[in-house]
């Protein structure tokens, strides 16, 4: 953080519309127990995030009401890491390059996706199981031995989702 004279960058406040407020609270699911997160009942976007208006805003939204002044070159991240949270007390405002960080630890860890709970090296391993019909372990049997549905085992191994593991896009 720099204080010098010379440094005349003007930091831009992160101003909502009331428009976009009541979308968030709207959608946001409020609650007191200790340590839970505020879940969200609306649309995301493809990476799992609450999305209002196309964008990544309702964690950013929650926290210039509930915890305070955020300047546009911030980031808002989710200390709970789960991306679909809006809890002030997990949100944290940090720098790009901190978000970064936090991020690429979270993906070493086993990065939460939203529709499941499966980390990428389960992913890896389902797709390394399965060989194809009648070759190796059935999806229903892959699907029992991790404790998902054959219908999510489907989609990994057809690579619906998870596709940015293979590196193909
Ligand atoms: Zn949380």
């Amino acid at each position: 953080m720099s204080e010098g004279t010379s440094d005349l960058t003007q930091r831009v406040e992160v101003k909502f519309t009331p428009k976009q407020e009541q979308k968030f609270l709207d959608r946001v699911v409020f609650n007191d127990i200790s340590g839970a997160c505020w879940d969200w009942s609306g649309a995301t976007t493809k990476d799992g995030h609450p999305r209002i208006e196309g964008r990544h805003r309702a964690a950013r939204i929650s926290y210039t009401r509930y915890v305070g002044m955020l300047y546009e070159d911030q980031r808002v991240i989710h200390t709970c890491r789960n991306k679909r949270c809006c809890k002030p007390q997990h949100l944290k405002a940090v720098s790009v390059a901190e978000a970064a960080r936090h991020s690429a630890e979270g993906r070493l860890a086993g990065e939460h996706h939203g529709r499941s709970k499966l980390t990428e090296a389960q992913v890896q391993a389902i797709r390394q199981l399965y060989k194809g019909r009648n070759k190796g372990p059935s999806q229903a049997l892959i699907a029992q031995m991790v404790g998902i549905t054959q219908t999510q085992v489907s989609k990994i191994v057809r690579n619906e989702c998870w596709r940015h593991l293979d590196g193909k896009g």
